[in-house]
Protein backbone atom coordinates (compact mmCIF):
# COMPACT_ATOMS: atom_id res chain seq x y z
CA UNK A 1 0.00 0.00 0.00
CA UNK A 2 2.55 2.37 0.75
CA UNK A 3 4.33 1.61 -2.59
CA UNK A 4 1.36 2.45 -4.36
CA UNK A 5 0.74 5.69 -2.19
CA UNK A 6 4.50 6.44 -2.98
CA UNK A 7 3.68 6.30 -6.78
CA UNK A 8 0.22 7.93 -7.15
CA UNK A 9 1.67 10.91 -4.77
CA UNK A 10 4.95 11.10 -6.81
CA UNK A 11 2.78 11.57 -10.08
CA UNK A 12 0.94 14.32 -8.36
CA UNK A 13 4.07 16.13 -7.93
CA UNK A 14 4.64 15.36 -4.42
CA UNK A 15 8.36 13.83 -3.38
CA UNK A 16 7.84 10.99 -1.19
CA UNK A 17 9.96 9.21 1.33
CA UNK A 18 8.59 6.03 2.79
CA UNK A 19 9.39 4.83 6.17
CA UNK A 20 8.73 0.99 7.22
CA UNK A 21 7.72 1.92 11.05
CA UNK A 22 6.55 4.28 12.90
CA UNK A 23 10.13 4.38 15.13
CA UNK A 24 12.10 5.62 11.68
CA UNK A 25 10.44 9.03 11.75
CA UNK A 26 12.29 10.63 14.68
CA UNK A 27 15.57 10.64 12.82
CA UNK A 28 13.72 11.27 9.30
CA UNK A 29 12.18 14.58 10.22
CA UNK A 30 15.68 15.65 12.29
CA UNK A 31 16.89 15.17 8.73
CA UNK A 32 14.60 16.24 6.44
CA UNK A 33 12.18 18.77 6.66
CA UNK A 34 8.44 16.86 5.66
CA UNK A 35 5.62 18.96 4.34
CA UNK A 36 3.52 16.87 5.87
CA UNK A 37 3.55 13.13 7.34
CA UNK A 38 0.93 10.37 6.32
CA UNK A 39 1.24 8.10 8.89
CA UNK A 40 -0.91 4.27 8.96
CA UNK A 41 -1.97 3.57 12.46
CA UNK A 42 -3.55 0.30 13.70
CA UNK A 43 -6.01 0.94 16.91
CA UNK A 44 -6.02 -2.80 18.05
CA UNK A 45 -6.97 -2.91 21.60
CA UNK A 46 -4.12 -1.49 23.94
CA UNK A 47 -1.68 -0.85 20.69
CA UNK A 48 -1.76 2.89 19.38
CA UNK A 49 1.77 2.28 17.67
CA UNK A 50 2.56 5.50 15.76
CA UNK A 51 -0.02 7.85 17.77
CA UNK A 52 2.54 7.89 20.57
CA UNK A 53 5.33 8.56 18.30
CA UNK A 54 3.52 11.75 17.19
CA UNK A 55 2.30 12.85 20.65
CA UNK A 56 6.16 12.04 21.52
CA UNK A 57 7.78 14.44 19.12
CA UNK A 58 4.99 17.20 18.99
CA UNK A 59 5.57 17.38 23.09
CA UNK A 60 9.25 17.88 22.30
CA UNK A 61 8.43 20.31 19.29
CA UNK A 62 10.45 18.21 16.72
CA UNK A 63 7.31 17.83 14.64
CA UNK A 64 5.65 20.87 13.64
CA UNK A 65 3.99 19.87 9.67
CA UNK A 66 0.86 18.69 9.37
CA UNK A 67 0.39 14.71 10.22
CA UNK A 68 -2.21 13.04 8.58
CA UNK A 69 -3.74 9.62 9.98
CA UNK A 70 -4.88 6.48 7.49
CA UNK A 71 -6.89 3.82 9.57
CA UNK A 72 -9.39 1.19 8.92
CA UNK A 73 -11.18 2.74 11.84
CA UNK A 74 -13.82 5.16 11.47
CA UNK A 75 -15.35 5.72 14.86
CA UNK A 76 -15.21 8.58 17.19
CA UNK A 77 -12.42 6.88 19.92
CA UNK A 78 -10.20 6.34 16.82
CA UNK A 79 -10.57 9.77 15.67
CA UNK A 80 -10.53 11.38 19.04
CA UNK A 81 -7.24 9.61 19.54
CA UNK A 82 -5.48 11.33 16.88
CA UNK A 83 -6.55 14.75 17.55
CA UNK A 84 -5.04 14.63 21.13
CA UNK A 85 -1.82 13.14 19.52
CA UNK A 86 -1.45 16.48 17.90
CA UNK A 87 -3.12 14.96 14.49
CA UNK A 88 -4.30 16.63 11.56
CA UNK A 89 -6.33 15.07 9.11
CA UNK A 90 -7.99 11.41 9.00
CA UNK A 91 -8.79 9.54 6.07
CA UNK A 92 -10.11 6.23 6.24
CA UNK A 93 -8.91 2.96 4.08
CA UNK A 94 -9.01 2.15 1.42
CA UNK A 95 -8.26 6.19 0.62
CA UNK A 96 -9.18 7.35 -2.85
CA UNK A 97 -5.82 9.48 -3.95
CA UNK A 98 -7.92 12.64 -4.72
CA UNK A 99 -8.95 12.43 -1.34
CA UNK A 100 -5.86 12.19 0.03
CA UNK A 101 -4.14 14.88 -2.60
CA UNK A 102 -7.02 17.43 -1.60
CA UNK A 103 -6.54 17.20 2.15
CA UNK A 104 -2.38 17.24 2.10
CA UNK A 105 -2.63 20.63 -0.40
CA UNK A 106 -5.99 22.01 1.94
CA UNK A 107 -2.54 21.30 4.86
CA UNK A 108 0.23 22.29 3.36
CA UNK A 109 -0.47 25.35 0.70
CA UNK A 110 -0.83 28.31 3.13
CA UNK A 111 -3.86 30.69 1.70
CA UNK A 112 -3.32 32.88 4.30
CA UNK A 113 0.01 34.36 3.32
CA UNK A 114 -1.83 37.37 1.79
CA UNK A 115 -2.59 39.76 5.03
CA UNK A 116 -6.23 40.30 5.43
CA UNK A 117 -7.38 43.96 3.59
CA UNK A 118 -9.76 45.69 6.63
CA UNK A 119 -11.48 49.17 5.69
CA UNK A 120 -12.06 51.07 8.65
CA UNK A 121 -15.03 54.03 8.41
CA UNK A 122 -15.69 56.33 11.20
CA UNK A 123 -15.64 59.98 11.25
CA UNK A 124 -13.97 60.04 14.35
CA UNK A 125 -9.89 60.31 13.38
CA UNK A 126 -8.95 59.22 17.14
CA UNK A 127 -11.17 55.96 17.00
CA UNK A 128 -10.59 55.34 13.55
CA UNK A 129 -6.33 55.39 14.00
CA UNK A 130 -6.47 53.27 17.40
CA UNK A 131 -8.62 50.32 15.12
CA UNK A 132 -5.94 50.73 12.43
CA UNK A 133 -2.96 49.96 15.05
CA UNK A 134 -4.54 46.93 16.67
CA UNK A 135 -5.48 45.54 13.26
CA UNK A 136 -2.33 46.29 11.92
CA UNK A 137 -0.42 45.13 14.61
CA UNK A 138 -2.35 41.91 13.68
CA UNK A 139 -0.48 42.13 10.33
CA UNK A 140 -3.47 43.51 8.57
CA UNK A 141 -3.52 46.05 6.09
CA UNK A 142 -6.26 48.80 6.40
CA UNK A 143 -7.50 51.64 5.14
CA UNK A 144 -8.97 54.51 6.75
CA UNK A 145 -12.28 56.45 5.25
CA UNK A 146 -13.37 59.17 8.04
CA UNK A 147 -15.99 60.43 5.56
CA UNK A 148 -19.03 58.33 4.59
CA UNK A 149 -19.43 59.83 0.99
CA UNK A 150 -15.75 59.25 0.24
CA UNK A 151 -15.78 55.54 0.32
CA UNK A 152 -16.80 54.72 -3.07
CA UNK A 153 -12.56 55.20 -4.32
CA UNK A 154 -11.45 53.17 -1.46
CA UNK A 155 -13.99 50.71 -1.75
CA UNK A 156 -12.64 50.05 -5.59
CA UNK A 157 -9.21 51.01 -5.17
CA UNK A 158 -8.35 49.17 -1.22
CA UNK A 159 -10.41 46.34 -2.69
CA UNK A 160 -11.44 45.22 1.21
CA UNK A 161 -12.08 41.89 2.24
CA UNK A 162 -13.92 43.14 5.53
CA UNK A 163 -16.05 46.55 6.49
CA UNK A 164 -15.78 48.08 10.01
CA UNK A 165 -18.17 50.72 10.27
CA UNK A 166 -19.54 53.14 12.91
CA UNK A 167 -23.36 52.98 13.15
CA UNK A 168 -23.35 57.18 13.55
CA UNK A 169 -21.54 59.33 11.33
CA UNK A 170 -22.70 62.73 10.22
CA UNK A 171 -24.13 63.19 6.86
CA UNK A 172 -24.52 59.71 6.26
CA UNK A 173 -25.07 57.00 9.16
CA UNK A 174 -23.56 53.34 9.19
CA UNK A 175 -27.27 51.44 8.37
CA UNK A 176 -27.43 53.67 5.09
CA UNK A 177 -24.01 53.28 4.05
CA UNK A 178 -24.14 49.79 4.30
CA UNK A 179 -27.61 49.22 2.20
CA UNK A 180 -25.70 51.27 -0.53
CA UNK A 181 -22.82 49.33 -0.79
CA UNK A 182 -25.24 46.22 -0.95
CA UNK A 183 -26.84 47.96 -3.63
CA UNK A 184 -23.90 47.06 -6.00
CA UNK A 185 -23.63 43.20 -7.17
CA UNK A 186 -19.66 43.41 -6.91
CA UNK A 187 -20.15 43.86 -2.86
CA UNK A 188 -23.10 42.05 -2.42
CA UNK A 189 -20.76 39.64 0.07
CA UNK A 190 -18.29 41.24 1.41
CA UNK A 191 -18.95 41.36 5.49
CA UNK A 192 -19.66 44.85 6.81
CA UNK A 193 -19.45 45.19 10.50
CA UNK A 194 -20.83 47.81 12.86
CA UNK A 195 -18.28 49.12 15.25
CA UNK A 196 -20.45 50.97 17.81
CA UNK A 197 -21.47 51.51 21.35
CA UNK A 198 -25.21 50.74 20.16
CA UNK A 199 -26.78 49.32 23.09
CA UNK A 200 -30.12 49.23 21.70
CA UNK A 201 -31.40 45.94 20.52
CA UNK A 202 -33.68 47.08 18.44
CA UNK A 203 -31.89 49.55 16.88
CA UNK A 204 -29.15 47.00 16.48
CA UNK A 205 -31.60 44.44 14.44
CA UNK A 206 -32.88 47.34 12.19
CA UNK A 207 -29.20 48.07 10.97
CA UNK A 208 -28.40 44.42 10.91
CA UNK A 209 -31.90 44.09 8.07
CA UNK A 210 -30.48 47.12 6.09
CA UNK A 211 -27.07 44.90 5.21
CA UNK A 212 -24.44 45.06 8.04
CA UNK A 213 -23.82 41.37 9.18
CA UNK A 214 -23.05 42.05 12.48
CA UNK A 215 -22.55 44.16 15.88
CA UNK A 216 -19.48 44.20 17.75
CA UNK A 217 -19.17 46.98 20.93
CA UNK A 218 -16.33 49.53 20.55
CA UNK A 219 -15.30 49.20 24.08
CA UNK A 220 -13.67 45.24 22.86
CA UNK A 221 -10.74 44.15 23.68
CA UNK A 222 -8.23 44.31 20.91
CA UNK A 223 -7.72 40.04 20.85
CA UNK A 224 -11.54 40.08 20.53
CA UNK A 225 -11.44 42.41 17.48
CA UNK A 226 -8.66 40.60 16.06
CA UNK A 227 -10.57 37.13 16.19
CA UNK A 228 -13.74 38.49 15.27
CA UNK A 229 -12.49 39.96 12.20
CA UNK A 230 -10.20 37.26 11.22
CA UNK A 231 -12.87 34.87 11.38
CA UNK A 232 -14.99 36.87 9.08
CA UNK A 233 -12.42 37.55 6.59
CA UNK A 234 -11.40 34.10 6.48
CA UNK A 235 -14.66 33.16 5.52
CA UNK A 236 -15.07 35.88 2.78
CA UNK A 237 -12.12 35.09 1.08
CA UNK A 238 -13.00 31.37 1.18
CA UNK A 239 -16.09 31.96 -0.21
CA UNK A 240 -14.80 34.26 -2.59
CA UNK A 241 -12.66 31.89 -3.83
CA UNK A 242 -14.63 29.18 -4.00
CA UNK A 243 -17.03 31.39 -6.79
CA UNK A 244 -13.69 32.38 -8.79
CA UNK A 245 -11.98 28.72 -8.88
CA UNK A 246 -12.83 25.60 -10.38
CA UNK A 247 -14.34 23.34 -8.11
CA UNK A 248 -12.44 20.28 -9.37
CA UNK A 249 -8.95 21.68 -9.96
CA UNK A 250 -9.07 25.02 -7.79
CA UNK A 251 -8.02 27.02 -10.78
CA UNK A 252 -9.68 30.43 -12.12
CA UNK A 253 -12.41 29.61 -13.72
CA UNK A 254 -13.27 30.57 -17.24
CA UNK A 255 -14.95 34.27 -16.89
CA UNK A 256 -12.00 34.99 -14.13
CA UNK A 257 -9.50 33.91 -16.16
CA UNK A 258 -10.67 36.07 -19.16
CA UNK A 259 -11.20 38.81 -16.60
CA UNK A 260 -7.67 38.79 -15.39
CA UNK A 261 -6.30 38.33 -19.11
CA UNK A 262 -7.89 41.98 -19.92
CA UNK A 263 -5.97 43.16 -16.65
CA UNK A 264 -2.91 41.82 -17.31
CA UNK A 265 -2.97 43.33 -20.80
CA UNK A 266 -3.67 46.47 -19.76
CA UNK A 267 -1.32 46.14 -17.01
CA UNK A 268 1.45 44.77 -19.87
CA UNK A 269 0.09 48.14 -22.14
CA UNK A 270 0.87 50.49 -19.48
CA UNK A 271 4.40 49.26 -18.51
CA UNK A 272 5.11 48.59 -22.78
CA UNK A 273 5.98 44.99 -21.84
CA UNK A 274 5.26 41.71 -23.55
CA UNK A 275 2.89 39.48 -22.33
CA UNK A 276 2.48 35.70 -23.10
CA UNK A 277 -1.19 33.54 -23.11
CA UNK A 278 -1.01 30.12 -23.73
CA UNK A 279 -4.13 27.38 -24.78
CA UNK A 280 -3.15 24.17 -23.37
CA UNK A 281 -5.50 21.03 -23.97
CA UNK A 282 -5.13 17.14 -23.23
CA UNK A 283 -4.08 15.49 -26.09
CA UNK A 284 -7.02 12.19 -26.52
CA UNK A 285 -8.75 12.41 -23.43
CA UNK A 286 -11.95 10.98 -24.61
CA UNK A 287 -9.93 7.73 -24.60
CA UNK A 288 -8.32 7.95 -21.14
CA UNK A 289 -12.30 8.55 -19.88
CA UNK A 290 -12.80 5.63 -22.04
CA UNK A 291 -9.87 3.06 -21.29
CA UNK A 292 -10.03 4.30 -17.20
CA UNK A 293 -12.32 5.58 -15.98
CA UNK A 294 -14.16 9.16 -15.38
CA UNK A 295 -12.05 9.30 -11.87
CA UNK A 296 -8.88 8.38 -13.52
CA UNK A 297 -9.38 11.01 -16.08
CA UNK A 298 -10.29 13.54 -12.54
CA UNK A 299 -7.07 12.61 -11.38
CA UNK A 300 -5.04 13.54 -14.19
CA UNK A 301 -7.22 16.82 -14.45
CA UNK A 302 -5.65 17.12 -10.99
CA UNK A 303 -2.52 16.73 -11.61
CA UNK A 304 -2.25 18.84 -14.68
CA UNK A 305 -3.52 21.96 -12.68
CA UNK A 306 -0.78 21.09 -9.75
CA UNK A 307 1.74 20.76 -11.79
CA UNK A 308 0.97 24.24 -13.57
CA UNK A 309 0.63 25.77 -10.10
CA UNK A 310 3.92 24.30 -8.60
CA UNK A 311 5.97 25.37 -11.76
CA UNK A 312 4.69 28.63 -12.91
CA UNK A 313 5.33 31.71 -11.05
CA UNK A 314 2.98 32.77 -8.19
CA UNK A 315 1.89 35.94 -10.24
CA UNK A 316 1.50 33.70 -13.55
CA UNK A 317 -2.51 33.11 -14.08
CA UNK A 318 -3.22 29.83 -14.77
CA UNK A 319 -7.12 28.77 -15.48
CA UNK A 320 -9.50 25.84 -16.39
CA UNK A 321 -11.11 26.84 -19.08
CA UNK A 322 -13.64 24.01 -19.22
CA UNK A 323 -13.08 20.06 -19.87
CA UNK A 324 -9.66 19.37 -20.34
CA UNK A 325 -8.69 22.95 -21.54
CA UNK A 326 -6.44 25.07 -19.44
CA UNK A 327 -5.17 28.74 -20.23
CA UNK A 328 -2.40 30.60 -18.56
CA UNK A 329 -0.93 33.87 -18.50
CA UNK A 330 2.70 35.10 -18.45
CA UNK A 331 3.23 38.62 -17.43
CA UNK A 332 6.48 39.93 -18.46
CA UNK A 333 6.99 37.18 -20.99
CA UNK A 334 7.41 37.03 -24.73
CA UNK A 335 6.39 33.90 -26.98
CA UNK A 336 9.92 32.31 -26.93
CA UNK A 337 9.96 32.40 -23.50
CA UNK A 338 6.51 31.18 -22.58
CA UNK A 339 7.53 28.54 -25.37
CA UNK A 340 10.49 27.14 -23.36
CA UNK A 341 8.65 26.99 -20.42
CA UNK A 342 5.50 24.69 -21.64
CA UNK A 343 8.00 22.78 -23.81
CA UNK A 344 9.69 21.96 -20.69
CA UNK A 345 5.97 21.34 -18.90
CA UNK A 346 4.52 19.39 -21.39
CA UNK A 347 7.94 17.45 -21.22
CA UNK A 348 7.67 17.07 -17.68
CA UNK A 349 3.41 15.84 -17.66
CA UNK A 350 4.46 13.35 -20.36
CA UNK A 351 6.43 11.95 -17.75
CA UNK A 352 4.08 11.27 -15.23
CA UNK A 353 2.60 7.88 -15.08
CA UNK A 354 -0.83 7.21 -13.21
CA UNK A 355 -2.47 3.70 -11.93
CA UNK A 356 -5.82 2.89 -12.90
CA UNK A 357 -7.70 -0.73 -12.66
CA UNK A 358 -4.36 -2.23 -12.22
CA UNK A 359 -2.52 -0.55 -15.09
CA UNK A 360 0.06 1.91 -15.78
CA UNK A 361 -0.89 4.89 -18.24
CA UNK A 362 0.86 8.16 -19.34
CA UNK A 363 -0.65 11.83 -20.77
CA UNK A 364 -0.17 14.24 -23.08
CA UNK A 365 -0.88 17.56 -23.93
CA UNK A 366 -0.75 20.48 -26.49
CA UNK A 367 -0.19 24.18 -26.43
CA UNK A 368 -0.53 27.19 -28.27
CA UNK A 369 1.42 30.40 -27.57
CA UNK A 370 0.98 33.72 -28.71
CA UNK A 371 2.25 37.21 -27.36
CA UNK A 372 1.32 40.36 -26.58
CA UNK A 373 1.50 42.95 -28.57
CA UNK A 374 1.82 40.92 -31.44
CA UNK A 375 -1.91 40.47 -30.85
CA UNK A 376 -2.74 43.63 -29.41
CA UNK A 377 -6.39 42.60 -27.44
CA UNK A 378 -7.69 39.76 -25.40
CA UNK A 379 -9.78 38.41 -28.51
CA UNK A 380 -7.09 38.35 -31.04
CA UNK A 381 -4.59 37.06 -28.64
CA UNK A 382 -6.48 34.10 -27.59
CA UNK A 383 -7.93 33.43 -31.04
CA UNK A 384 -3.83 33.70 -31.96
CA UNK A 385 -3.11 31.02 -29.32
CA UNK A 386 -5.99 28.75 -29.91
CA UNK A 387 -4.76 28.58 -33.51
CA UNK A 388 -1.68 27.52 -32.36
CA UNK A 389 -3.25 24.90 -30.56
CA UNK A 390 -4.61 23.82 -33.01
CA UNK A 391 -1.56 23.58 -35.50
CA UNK A 392 0.00 21.61 -32.45
CA UNK A 393 -2.82 18.78 -32.97
CA UNK A 394 -2.51 19.16 -36.12
CA UNK A 395 1.15 18.74 -36.52
CA UNK A 396 1.46 15.45 -34.10
CA UNK A 397 0.31 16.77 -30.79
CA UNK A 398 2.21 16.45 -27.62
CA UNK A 399 4.17 19.63 -28.53
CA UNK A 400 3.98 23.29 -28.24
CA UNK A 401 3.63 25.67 -31.08
CA UNK A 402 3.81 29.44 -31.41
CA UNK A 403 1.71 31.74 -32.94
CA UNK A 404 3.45 34.53 -35.52
CA UNK A 405 5.28 36.91 -33.42
CA UNK A 406 6.13 39.68 -36.53
CA UNK A 407 4.72 41.77 -38.29
CA UNK A 408 5.97 39.96 -41.64
CA UNK A 409 5.49 36.46 -40.18
CA UNK A 410 1.59 37.64 -39.35
CA UNK A 411 1.26 39.26 -43.01
CA UNK A 412 2.93 35.72 -44.50
CA UNK A 413 0.56 33.48 -42.19
CA UNK A 414 -2.93 35.70 -43.41
P1 LIG B 1 -7.74 15.89 -28.73
O1 LIG B 1 -6.39 15.28 -28.63
O2 LIG B 1 -8.08 16.23 -30.13
O3 LIG B 1 -7.88 17.07 -27.82
O4 LIG B 1 -8.78 14.77 -28.27
P2 LIG B 1 -9.64 14.71 -26.96
O5 LIG B 1 -10.17 13.35 -26.81
O6 LIG B 1 -8.84 15.23 -25.82
O7 LIG B 1 -10.76 15.79 -27.26
P3 LIG B 1 -12.32 15.77 -27.08
O8 LIG B 1 -12.70 17.23 -27.06
O9 LIG B 1 -12.95 14.91 -28.13
O10 LIG B 1 -12.62 15.12 -25.72
C1 LIG B 1 -12.54 15.81 -24.53
C2 LIG B 1 -12.98 14.89 -23.43
O11 LIG B 1 -12.79 15.46 -22.15
C3 LIG B 1 -14.44 14.56 -23.50
C4 LIG B 1 -14.91 14.58 -22.08
O12 LIG B 1 -15.46 13.35 -21.71
C5 LIG B 1 -13.68 14.83 -21.28
N1 LIG B 1 -13.92 15.70 -20.13
C6 LIG B 1 -14.35 16.96 -20.13
N2 LIG B 1 -14.45 17.43 -18.86
C7 LIG B 1 -14.09 16.43 -18.04
C8 LIG B 1 -13.98 16.28 -16.60
O13 LIG B 1 -14.25 17.20 -15.82
N3 LIG B 1 -13.55 15.10 -16.11
C9 LIG B 1 -13.22 14.06 -16.95
N4 LIG B 1 -12.80 12.91 -16.40
N5 LIG B 1 -13.32 14.15 -18.28
C10 LIG B 1 -13.74 15.31 -18.83
MG1 LIG C 1 -10.67 19.88 -25.92
MG1 LIG D 1 -8.20 17.25 -25.83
Amino acid sequence: MARQLERDLTSFGFRVCVLDHPAQLRDAVSEMTPAAVILDVVFASGDWVGIDVIAALRGEGALDCPVVILSERDDLRARLASVRAGCDGYLVKPANIADVVDLLDRLTLATEDEAFRVLVVDDDAEVARHTEFILRVAGMITDVVDDPMDIVGPLDEFRPELILMDLHMPGCGGQELAAVIRQQVSYAAIPIVFLSDETNVERQLQALQRGGDDFLSKSLGPGELVLAVTTRARRFRLLRSMMMRDGLTGLLNHTNTKQQLEIEIDRARRADAPLAFIMVDIDHFKAVNDTYGHAAGDAVLKSLSRLMKERLRATDIVGRMGGEEFAAVLADTDAAGAHRIFDELRRAFAAMRYNAEGREFSVTMSCGVAQFPSYDDASRLSNAADKALYAAKHNGRNRVETAPTGVEDQAASR
